[in-house]
């Protein structure tokens, strides 16, 4: 805020360092000139005596002989020396002689100055005396009290100006040294006062300015910056009363709900997208009234203390675990992918719960019913408030504690299934992977146009609980893992194995892997087929990786070195699932490719709708690439495909995938009929 100059303190400290400068000056000016006053009446009272007693003599002279020209010639003398007259009297009270010198009128001032200067009319007398020495008459001298006043008066303007001159210049100094010191200080302190953000006002602390540390405005600043500490850890502590449980220390109920509110804002904005789902679990604990009756209230708190520290090192940093009272927890997992990411950590958090004894010199086991909500529930779903999710989840709880405790329950049944499936298919395929319990099938390639087979593409099965998993269903949970870098290896490894074999036993025979798009973005992918390949002896050529055309293209730049180094090894590539993504003819055009396999959904319109299939065997053939096409089924296709120049097919036309041992039956007739094809590099 500016103040305005006329309510300035500047201002008001001018002018009061003025008033004092001339209230003192003015004191002082008086008091000097009633001491010049004094000096000038008694200079002229003296100067008056000297005159007498110089004339002493010829006046003595006139006045015994009564010689009057005498005497007035005496007296002229004594009026030229700026008397104002002078007499000789005799002893008998007669005048000898009187003289007197013609005086200017005076004026307002002079009058003035002489009142001020001689109250009476001074005169000087010197007694004039005989040779016997007796006094015979007296010479008076009347003092021109008019050139007193005149000189007095002189001096006395002369000193009023250079005093009032003086007593301005110390009142402006006075007032530039108060600026100095103080106003412009606290000018500085108050405009950083004002730039304290109310909202954070603890933020930061004053600036002392600068060469006043350590006196009274540092002081002031001092203590306003201490009692600003001391409110922000009284506020900090009130906040912490008012948003915590005072017995964990979670967030309580008001602190919950305004995360979830915040969270349900923040999801409304992501519109839903994996980054824009959240999940409520609601969590208690299983009998713990029995615990708190038999054990003690003092035990039961203590137990959930541990259960609050338990829940809250399960979740990330960015979730908030809160209590509701009692032995009601809630936690709320911001960014959650799907219901199973949020089935996990229910998992975790039963797995944490129940896995030690939580209750010190007490063989106390606690188990939890968790009832899990989401938001919002399934795509276009707007999905309930806070309030409404913590019911839903509060309501798969009460669920979860009917069904026995010590489980997770979501707010509807479909997604309690689908979560328990999915997490039974990890744990079934981390067992899988550990144990290598896979399988590979082969399903053989054959050119187009002769029917000869060129190769086989190696397709992973994996049987579990009895039934056959299908690749699309585990893969992507071997993707969201990280088990597939394991399982991709063991993938690689088998094939290479097998083409050696094969190459060896029969002749040379191309095996295709498909390449998840997490393998493809290991740094130490090439390297690891590098090693394969010469572990095994399988010579580079018969080696095919796959690659669907979504993984290549969503990053193409970050994988080209990869492909280079693949294809540097002698690799071959090959685009899977050519079709389906949106691939940039540019980059198509650099890409170290071999093969484009042509989506089995593009086969499967053939005849009737040939647009898409015969545009990509066109562009292959343009970039000098090879074309299978996938999921070859009728003999109409497989004619309209052979005619339109594709050079290879696969499908279940030709063969569904094989065993290995089939596959290798296929291999040897292949070669002993000759109808293998010779390998082209
Ligand atoms: P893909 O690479 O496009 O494999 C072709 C899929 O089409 C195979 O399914 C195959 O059995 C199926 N198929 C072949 N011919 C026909 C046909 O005429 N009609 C029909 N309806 N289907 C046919 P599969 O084995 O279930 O594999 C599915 C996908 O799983 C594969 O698609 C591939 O992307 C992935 N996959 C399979 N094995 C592996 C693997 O070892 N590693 C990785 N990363 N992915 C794999
Ligand atoms: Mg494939
Ligand atoms: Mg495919």
């Amino acid at each position: 805020m500016a103040i305005p100059v006329l309510r300035s303190l500047t201002l008001k400290q001018a002018i009061h360092a003025a008033l004092a400068a001339f209230v003192i000056g003015f004191a002082i000016t008086a008091v000097e000139f009633a001491w010049t006053a004094t000096r000038e009446r008694t200079a002229a009272l003296g100067r008056a005596a000297d005159v007498a007693t110089l004339l002493d003599g010829p006046a003595a002279n006139a006045a015994r002989t009564l010689d009057r020209a005498l005497a007035e010639e005496v007296l002229d003398g004594v009026v030229r020396t700026n008397a104002a007259w002078a007499e000789i009297r005799l002893a008998d009270g007669g005048v000898l002689a009187h003289r007197e010198r013609p005086l200017a009128p005076a004026g307002l001032l002079e009058r003035a100055a002489t009142a001020l200067l001689f109250i009476d009319q001074p005169v000087v007398a010197q007694a004039l005396r005989g040779p016997d020495g007796a006094t015979v008459a007296r010479l008076v001298i009347g003092i021109d009290t008019g050139a007193a006043a005149a000189g007095f008066l002189a001096y006395a303007s002369t000193a009023l100006v250079a005093g009032t001159l003086r007593n301005l210049l110390i009142g402006l100094a006075m007032a530039a040294v108060f600026h100095r010191l103080l106003t412009r200080p606290l000018l500085q302190i108050g405009r950083a006062v004002a730039e304290i953000d109310p909202e954070k006002p603890y933020g930061q602390p004053l600036a002392v300015p600068p060469g006043h540390a350590d006196d009274e405005l540092g002081y002031v600043i001092g203590r306003f910056n201490q009692t600003l500490t001391l409110l922000d850890r009284e506020h900090a502590e009130l906040r912490r009363m008012a948003t915590r449980c005072p017995l964990t220390g979670l967030a309580n109920r008001a602190l919950l709900l305004d995360r979830l509110d915040h969270a349900i804002e923040l999801a409304g904005r992501a519109n839903g997208g994996a980054s824009g789902r959240l999940a409520v679990l609601y969590v208690d604990l299983d009998r713990f009234k029995r615990i708190n009756d038999s054990l003690g209230h003092s035990v039961g708190d203590a137990l959930l203390c541990r259960v609050a520290e338990r829940l809250s090192a399960s979740v990330r940093r960015c979730d908030t675990v809160g209590r509701l009272g009692g032995d009601e927890f809630l936690v709320v997992l911001e960014r959650v992918a799907d219901a199973e990411e949020a089935a996990m950590v229910a998992r975790r958090l039963l797995d944490a719960l129940s896995g030690l004894p939580l209750a010190a010199d007490h063989r106390v086991h606690i188990t939890a019913s968790i009832g899990i909500a989401l938001h919002p529930a399934g795509a276009g779903n707007t999905g309930p408030d806070s309030a409404g999710l913590m019911r839903m989840a509060d309501a798969a709880m009460q669920t979860a504690k009917g069904e026995g405790g010590n489980r997770f329950v979501f707010h509807t049944r479909d997604m309690t299934d689908r979560a328990l499936a999915r997490l039974r298919l990890e744990a079934g395929l981390r067992d899988a992977t550990a144990q290598k319990a896979f399988e590979l099938v082969y399903q053989p390639k054959i050119e187009a146009a002769g029917g000869r087979l060129t190769g086989f593409e190696a397709l992973i099965r994996w049987r579990h609980d009895g039934a056959m998993v299908p690749p699309a269903d585990f893969i992507p949970v071997a993707e969201d893992t990280g088990l597939i870098i394991e399982i991709g290896r063991w993938v690689l490894e088998e094939a290479c194995r097998t083409a050696t074999r094969w190459a060896l036993d029969h002749g040379p025979v191309p095996v295709a892997v498909n390449v998840s798009a997490r393998q493809l973005a290991d740094p130490g992918f090439a390297r690891l087929v590098e090693q394969l390949l010469q572990r095994h002896g399988t010579p580079p050529g018969l080696l095919e990786l796959e690659i669907t055309e979504t993984v290549i293209m969503k990053d193409v730049h970050h994988h080209l070195p990869t492909l280079n180094r693949l294809r540097a090894l002698g690799v071959r590539i090959a685009i899977d699932d050519f079709g389906t993504g949106y691939s940039s003819l540019a980059y198509l055009r650099q890409l170290p490719v071999d093969v484009l396999k042509i989506d089995r959904s593009f086969v499967n319109d053939l005849p009737h709708a040939p647009d898409i299939a015969s545009t990509v065997i066109a562009l292959a053939q343009r970039l000098l690439l090879s074309t299978v096409a996938e999921g070859v089924e009728t003999m109409e296709q497989r004619r309209w495909l052979a005619e339109a120049g594709c050079d290879c097919l696969q499908g279940y036309l030709i063969s569904r995938p094989l065993s290995a041992d089939a596959a290798e039956a296929m291999v040897m007739t292949a070669f002993a009929c000759n109808e293998a094809l010779p390998l082209s590099a």
